[in-house]
Formats: C-alpha cells, structure tokens, sequence
C-alpha cells in the first residue's frame, strides 16, 4: 500500500498497518521480545529520555502492536493510535490521560456496564467525579453538566446493551463550545459503519475483543486519537499534556510532539507506570480478524436486520430495538451517521415475565447463552439474569435496562438457520 494514498474501508481492513519491506515477511510478524537490542549506551539513554523514537521495551510499545494500531487509525481516519490490553484499559487510559484526583467529565448514561463500574465506582474512588446526561441530551444540557474542572465528554456511539445511537454532532459542539474534547467508544459499529472523527470526535476507543477480532479469541482495546484537539488552547486545563512533565527531565508533550502528544504520554507515562500493554501474540491474531471485518460486518447487518424484521412482528414479542428497522426512534441518526449499517447486536423484550426470557433463552439451540457479544458465532444474554443480576427491576431502569431485555447478538451464520432457531424457541 502505498503511503500518500488514502486507500477505501475495504482495503485498509486487508492491507493497512504493516507494509513489508523487499523481500520482507508478507504477513505481520509476532515481534515475541521484551525488549530490543542497542549498540551504545547513548542511544539507549536517548530513547528513555524520549529523544529519540525507537522500540526498547515491550510493555512502553512492540512493532507488531504498532502496526496493528496503526491500522486501526487508518480505519478511524486518525492521526495516532495505541492499543492496550482490553476495552477496560483502553476506556481507563482515556480518561487518566486528561483527568487526575480533583477533576471531573461528563459521561452519556447509556453506556456499558463495565465503563459504568469503571468510572462510577472506581475512579469516583480516586478522586474523579463525573456527571451523567441522557444520551439524547442537546448541547444545552451537555454544557450546563460542564465544570470548571471538566476535561472531556464520554459517550458510546452505539450503546451496549441497549443499541441506542449517539448524536455524535451534538455531543462534539458542546464538547468543543466548552473548550473540551469528545471521547467516544466506537467498539460497536467498528470504523467499517461509523467513522466518529469525521463527524467532530477528538478521541476514538474500542474494545477490540468485540468485532475487530471477530473471533472470540484474543481480549484488547485501542485508543485512537484523531490529533485534531488543540491542548495548547486551554493550557490550563490540560497543563498534564503541556507544561513539562518531573518524570521526563520537565518535557512538555504538546512542545515535543505536538500533534502525537496526546498518545506519546498515554504510552509514555501511563503505560510505562500502569503497564496494560497488549500481548504482541494477540496483537497479530487481532490483526488476523480485521483482515475480514468489512465482509464480517455486511453480513453481521444484513442477518441482525433480518432477525430484527422477524421479532418485530412475532406476536409474543413485546417490543423491538434496532436501528435499522424503520419503526426505531434512532433510525434517522443511523442512517445518517451509519449509512452501510450498524451491528449485529439486536435488543428486544418478550411479552410476559421477566421469567419467560430465560425460558425461551434455554429453548435455543444454535444459538448460544454466553457473556460475550459481537463476535461471529450469534449468542444471547438476559442482563437482569446474568450480568446485572445483583440488581432490582428499579435499579436496572435506572441504567436504561429494561428487566426483559434480551441481547442478542447476531452473528454471520446463515439468516434462515437463525430465524427457524428462534421461532422454535418462541413457539
Ligand atoms: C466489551 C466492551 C468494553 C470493555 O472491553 P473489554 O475488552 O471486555 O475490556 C468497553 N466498551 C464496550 C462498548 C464494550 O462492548
């Protein structure tokens, strides 16, 4: 692939990220080293003074990690990506790159239940405080959320599990009229259906264990930056990213590397201190998957939206989320933000009890009852049986989950093999 030309979707789901040399490997190489071999103690000490760019240790980066995030950031249309160890530390990293013990950000409440522990309970723990608006809020309502010690605003642009879509315009205006970035977790639609930063998003992040792999088989995050975010335009609020740092000989991230900044430091100073590096063995199997995700995806849609067509006019089905069906609240910011399609994630509720859920859950038999989701065998979770079951009907609806919410979450077998599953199990 040749560097200048920017290359569609498709293409860079084959070929983006690693591009071999001459005679070089043509698949991406599992760099399986902890660390990296010099010549002189000077260039070593360059390297850990960030003088100079240049591998050293694996859990700081590894060139077969780099190529995969760097096709990542193709995918996203970025500027500059890492990736971390899981979706969590990606979501982690994020904020602590922006946020320290005192300040605060403003959250979407419809978000994944892992984020929501993250950020309610543990890093209220440590000091930082966040507000929830609904994910439908107008810039008016984002922006009265906003505090003098407010560095960002967090929202998923398609909501798990609820399946809801971001106005991702609207929380980047407010986010930016407050002198403020837009953090969003694109995990769901994947860069194939959404690209967020073309629509105003400074920082992109996924759990990759979701679609990018595709294949249930490797756990990891991305942090993608879009490197649009002028840091030096509110010094004050960002001084983390531009007035010197103690723990590099007092460097300033913005004055050193200007618009690589915001990803030097997550690597430099979190993952150097926190250490969530992924494994470069996971990296290549990650890679592995995204070589299909274009043609995973089609089909992912295609068969969620025959599912979603199906349930919606089953008569023992109470109610139907998705999208891509006309009759969905979100179907004009779909279509204008996700126009190929969304997921193959599907929400929806049976009539009766919260009861008859399980019951038709344990009557499938292709498809299977597992915690995962978005990967391409389809599978099914009742989050009021399984991971929200600590909570009361109250509490759930409190979060947006409705108790008889079924996540389904549909993967690329054939349609009709699916259909039949889930009429037999209704019936
Ligand atoms: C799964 C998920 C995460 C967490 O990712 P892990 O890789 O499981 O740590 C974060 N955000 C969303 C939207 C997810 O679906």
């Amino acid at each position: 692939m040749t560097k200048n030309k920017r290359f569609n979707i498709d293409t860079i789901c084959v070929q983006g990220g690693w591009q071999p040399e001459n005679g070089g490997p043509r698949q991406l190489p599992i760099y399986q080293s902890t660390t990296f071999k010099y010549d002189s103690t000077e260039q070593m000490a360059r390297l850990f003074d960030l003088e100079e760019s240049g591998y050293f240790y694996s859990r700081l980066s590894n060139p077969t990690n780099d190529a995969v995030a760097g096709k990542i950031c193709q995918l996203e249309g970025g500027h500059a990506a890492m990736l971390t160890s899981s979706g969590q530390s990606a979501n982690l990293f994020a904020i602590l790159n922006l946020c320290q013990s005192g300040d605060h950000f403003v959250c979407s409440n419809a978000i994944y239940g892992g984020t929501y522990n993250l950020f309610s309970v543990t890093l209220k723990k440590w000091g930082i405080d966040l507000t929830f608006v609904p994910i439908n809020a107008t810039v008016e309502e984002i922006s009265a959320a906003v505090q003098p010690n407010t560095k960002l605003v967090f929202a998923e642009t398609v909501t798990n599990p609820t399946v809801e879509i971001l106005d991702i315009e609207v929380f980047a205006k407010a986010a930016h009229l407050n002198g403020i970035p837009l953090v969003v977790d694109n995990t769901f639609p994947t860069p194939v259906n959404c690209r967020p930063i073309e629509w105003g998003a400074d920082i992109v992040v996924h759990s990759t264990t979701k679609y990018l792999d595709g294949h249930a088989a490797t756990v990891g995050g991305c942090i993608v930056d879009g490197g649009h975010f002028d840091w030096e335009a509110h010094p004050e609020r960002f001084a983390s990213l531009v007035e010197p740092d103690p723990s590099y000989h007092g460097l300033s991230y913005t004055k050193a590397f200007g618009k690589d900044a915001f990803i030097v430091k997550a690597t430099a100073q979190l993952m150097r201190d926190l250490g969530s590096a992924q494994s470069p063995h996971n990296a290549f199997i990650l890679n592995l998957g995204m070589e299909t995700l274009h043609l995973r995806m089609q089909r992912h849609c295609e068969n969620a939206l025959k599912v979603a067509t199906f349930l919606e006019q089953h008569p023992k089905v109470a109610w139907v989320n998705y999208a891509g069906l006309p009759s969905s609240p979100y179907h004009e910011l779909a279509k204008k933000y996700m126009p190929k399609g969304i997921c193959g994630v599907v929400s929806f509720g049976l009539k009766g009890e919260r009861q008859d859920a399980v019951t038709f859950m344990d009557k499938l038999e292709l498809i299977s009852i597992v915690t995962h989701v978005a990967d391409l065998q389809s599978c099914i979770l009742h989050p009021a049986s399984h991971s929200h079951r600590q909570m009361t009907d109250e509490q759930l609806l409190e979060v947006g989950i409705k108790p008889d919410l079924i996540r389904l979450s549909v993967g690329i077998e054939d349609g009709n093999d699916l259909l039949e599953d889930i009429e037999q199990a209704l019936n």
